[in-house]
């Protein structure tokens, strides 16, 4: 039985706290008063921050972090007192409240100290005097990247702040999630870290300001200069990344002598470590959120896909920006918002290796296969609370004794699935290498069981948690509690029969204890003197009193409640150092669950919707039979429409597929349906297709659609050669590459060409796997050329003058545009159709009379910078222009000098 240590505890000094500042008073002198000067100490220590300055009841803020938060939060901005002669601005929210206006700050890219009362104002007057102004400290700083609550979270998002220092040409990523501790670290070039920092989608990015070689100034950080939306970034100073200091720090957070147990890490690695375990320690003051050991990473293990692609893609955030109408959203069937985050990880980064893609498949297959076993499995899952967002709060200092309940409920149910898997007879190899993870916290279940009520409540400082019959000595103070919470109701009958007041009430405050509350217009009768009660607070309508008899009974309730809480918190306190001595465990059956999720909820999406298994295999080959594309399907259904399948069939002798056809016919949706098929299937899911083989891309590119990126100074034309410039520099052999409509943005001539030249270079020097849709027309020539090029286009038929989309591929090149036939559709006025249609006759018949655009094009040497052609002899070409049948003598002869002359 778990010892009573009531009498020994030290009673918690906050609730004296509470209520003591209803108004923060600044003075009006010139000379900074001592909360002036210990609010601007405090300010100096975070300046980047807004400070929520604690007094009483409210965070407060002034001057121009009020301004800030006041328009954020849409808040009233007051002002108090003054200083340097001018009005104090501020504003405040209620501690009770802070989260959700918090939530709204960090959202909006600020980050937030707080500076709380580290002292009751009791204790200051005790040491300082009775105008003592109570410490402060600030004790943490909420960023985007170092949340934990669940309010300020989403629950299937992760959460990561990523480090990044570029150390001798090569950068060092450390990214962690602090929510539930899992830390990565990898090395990148710099041409790869684009794609790896888009890969975490990080809401907070670490890095040192840089110095500039040749001017020696300080420069925007190499944060700065990627493409990563919606990510804060923070400048952190270059001797914190130090490699030296990240590999002890990592020992010592880890208690190992050496970090070769976890993985054979490089000085960048370490040094973005050390700069991340740096940023997180003063964001924590001092204190480490849990982080489970480091994992390292290489961009070798993933499907390279730079920040354009996953956004043209909407991988896992559709064009607005939301979660809403992404591939992920699509496709997500997981029950849990663990699930959820390994989804979307997985989503983000597909993986290269064959063995451990099959090995998720296999795990999809074996739910897929047996419907029992998977409705059992996302029964069972749905009941598992989130533990490792659990975990990483207890291990923060912010946990509350429902965490410890929903560990302890997670734990039980895991080791139930535990129990329910190892009986089934034909379990894929993964699923018996993750299955001992899920067991191994009797101990702790049981001890969690014994001491938390079923229902923990998410605050600790109110009490109730601990459960009856864990500590003697708690049940006997709670008793005593409830008996003097009984005379105290006896109390109450008793004065309102002796007063004949029927309204009289005890109540119960922070500041009086308790006491007696009646009406205003009730109140002469007891202000008599020899009533029995003494007058304590008069306030609008009503008036309070103390009485010795309520006295005596509130102080034996009050001392009994005040141990019973300080008894309970401290079993609260031995109870997370419990648990977090199996941290490491419980996050391994966290991650486990997890992996178990994401299968089952895939396994789920294949029974629905008809997915199939796609098989892996090394040679580059798209073999894609009725592919279909998720979230364009889901939309047509939901329009009460049927979505049409197509085939794609790429290998290296037929590797580059020009696509054409009518606008709105479907051709950018087929393009997008492989890249997202191979992404699926690469990431261990079932695929939308009848049947899917797939050979492995390396690195997956996509260039749909003009957009331009203002924000970044960039025109669409120019973001559109950028972008196709990297895919030109980047994809080899092994990649998949999807273009639409290169070209589109410049005038035609010039797009034309550019297109062209940009396809030849794909088909003659990168040689990768390429869909490539366009409405120049003038392209298809070029299928004459290039031997692994074949022309496709989707189909449309016109009936009754009226456009027929049928989104069905076929062979060969589209008949014509059909551009103002779909204007049409689109009820564009017939005036403006009209005009439309006579300058589009005036065009051709221009065209066909200088021979056409295609016709200049085809006559240059194809791709002549990159095609290795025979050298060219000049004497023979001329040997065989000549015809001697044709010749005279005299011409003869003059051949026969022009020929001697060619060999000088
Ligand atoms: P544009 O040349 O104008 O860019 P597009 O040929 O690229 O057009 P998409 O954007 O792919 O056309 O498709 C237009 C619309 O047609 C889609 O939003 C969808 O509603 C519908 N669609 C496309 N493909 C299919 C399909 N295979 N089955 C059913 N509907 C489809």
């Amino acid at each position: 039985m778990a010892p009573c240590l009531a009498r020994s505890y030290v009673i918690p000094a906050f609730t004296e706290m509470r209520g003591v500042y209803a108004n923060p008073v600044m003075s009006t002198s010139p000379a900074p008063t001592p909360m002036m000067a210990q609010y601007h100490a405090l300010k100096a220590e975070s300046p980047d921050c807004l400070l929520f300055y604690r007094m009483g009841d409210f965070f407060e803020l002034f001057f121009d972090d009020a301004r800030a938060a006041s328009a954020t939060l849409d808040i009233a901005l007051t002002s108090r007192g003054e200083h340097d002669g001018e009005k104090v601005p501020m504003c405040g929210v209620p501690v009770h409240a802070a989260d959700a206006y918090l939530a709204r700050l960090i959202k909006a890219g600020h980050r937030v100290a707080i500076a709380e009362q580290v002292e009751s104002p009791a204790q200051a007057k005790a040491l300082r005097g009775s105008k003592a102004l109570v410490a402060r400290a600030i004790v943490r700083v909420v960023t985007a990247g170092t949340l934990t609550e669940d309010v300020l979270l989403d629950a299937k998002t992760a959460n990561w702040i990523v480090a990044m220092v570029a150390v001798s040409g090569a950068v060092g990523v450390a990214a962690a999630d602090i929510s539930t501790g899992t830390m990565e670290l990898c090395q990148v070039s710099q041409a790869e870290l684009e794609a790896e920092i888009a890969r975490y989608a990080p809401s907070e990015l670490v890095a040192p300001p840089e110095n500039d070689a040749h001017s020696g100034r300080t420069t925007i950080s190499l944060a700065e200069k990627l493409f990563i939306p919606g990510a804060s970034i923070v400048e952190q100073p270059l001797p914190s990344f130090d490699s030296a200091k990240g590999e002890k720090r990592l020992c010592a957070l880890h208690e190992v002598a050496t970090l070769d147990g976890f993985g054979a890490f490089t000085r960048p690695e370490l040094a973005a470590a050390a700069g991340l375990l740096a940023y997180l320690d003063h964001a924590g003051k001092g204190k480490l959120p849990f982080l489970a050991p480091p994992v390292r990473r290489t961009t070798a293990e993933y499907m390279g896909i730079d920040a354009a692609t996953r956004e043209s893609l909407e991988l896992t955030q559709s064009a607005g920006g939301s979660r809403k109408g992404s591939l992920l959203e699509t496709i997500d069937r997981t029950v849990t918002g663990a699930g959820a985050r390994l989804l979307a990880a997985d989503i983000s980064g597909p993986l290269i290796a064959k063995t451990k893609i099959d090995a998720r498949l296999d795990l999809v297959a074996y739910w897929a296969n047996d419907g029992i076993a998977r409705e059992a499995m996302r029964e069972a899952l749905r009941r598992v609370p989130d533990i490792a967002r659990s975990l990483a709060r207890l291990s923060a200092g912010r946990g509350s004794p429902r965490d410890l309940g929903q560990l302890r409920d997670g734990l039980s149910r895991a080791w139930d699935l535990r129990e329910l898997l190892s009986r089934s007879a034909d379990a894929p190899p993964l699923l018996a290498d993750l299955l001992p993870a899920l067991g191994g916290h009797g101990a702790l279940i049981d001890k969690l069981t014994r001491a938390i009520v079923a229902e923990p409540p998410s605050d600790a400082s109110g009490g109730g948690y601990i459960a009856a019959g864990y500590d003697a000595g708690l049940d006997d103070l709670r008793d005593a509690g409830g008996t003097g919470r009984r005379a105290i109701a006896a109390l109450e009958a008793r004065y309102k029969s002796d007063t004949g007041i029927t309204a009289l009430k005890i109540r119960h405050n922070g500041v009086l204890g308790y006491h007696v509350e009646v009406s205003a217009r009730a109140a002469d009768a007891l202000m008599v003197a020899d009533s029995g009660f003494t007058h304590r607070q008069t306030l609008a309508g009503v008036v309070r009193f103390n009485a010795p008899e309520l006295h005596d009974v509130a102080v034996r309730v009050t001392q009994a409640e005040t141990h019973a809480t300080a008894a309970e918190a401290a079993h609260f306190e031995e109870l997370i150092a419990l648990t977090l001595a199996s941290a490491r465990a419980i996050s391994a059956t966290a991650d486990v669950l997890a992996r178990f999720d994401v299968a089952s909820g895939n396994a789920q999406g294949a029974v629905e919707y008809d997915w199939c298994r796609p098989v892996i295999v090394e040679e580059p080959c798209v073999e894609i039979v009725s592919g279909r594309h998720p979230v364009v399907e889901a939309a047509v259904a939901r329009g009460g429409g049927r979505f049409v399948a197509n085939d794609c069939a790429l290998d290296v002798s037929d590797r580059l597929w020009l696509v054409t056809g009518p606008n709105m016919g479907g051709k950018s949706t087929f393009l997008r349906q492989n890249a997202l098929i191979a992404v699926m299937a690469q990431a261990g899911c079932f695929v939308p297709a009848k049947s899917a083989r797939l050979g492995i891309v390396d690195r997956l590119f996509s260039r749909v659609g003009a957009s331009d990126n203002l924000a970044r100074g960039r025109s669409t034309f120019m973001v559109e050669m950028v972008e196709t410039a990297a895919i030109l520099s980047q994809a080899t052999d092994r990649s998949f590459v999807i273009l639409d409509e290169v070209g589109r943005g410049t005038s035609t001539y010039d797009g034309l060409a550019i297109a062209w030249a940009v396809v030849e270079a794909i088909h003659e020097v990168n040689r990768c796997r390429c869909l490539f849709a366009t409405h120049y027309h003038e392209l298809t020539r070029l299928a004459e050329k290039l031997p692994a090029l074949s022309l496709h286009h989707v189909r449309a038929r016109e009936y009754k003058g009226d456009l027929v989309l049928l989104h069905e591929l076929a062979k060969g090149p589209a008949d014509r545009s059909y551009g103002i036939a779909v204007a049409r559709l689109a009820g564009m006025s017939s005036a403006v159709l009209q005009r439309a249609k006579s300058v589009l006759s005036m065009l051709e018949a221009g065209r066909a009379a200088t021979g056409g655009l295609a016709a200049g094009l085809d006559d240059l040497p194809l791709f002549s910078i990159l095609i290795e052609q025979e050298p060219v002899d000049p004497l023979r070409t001329a040997l065989e222009a000549i015809q001697p049948d044709s010749l005279s003598p005299r011409e003869a002869l003059e051949a026969l000098y022009r020929l001697k002359k060619l060999t000088e």
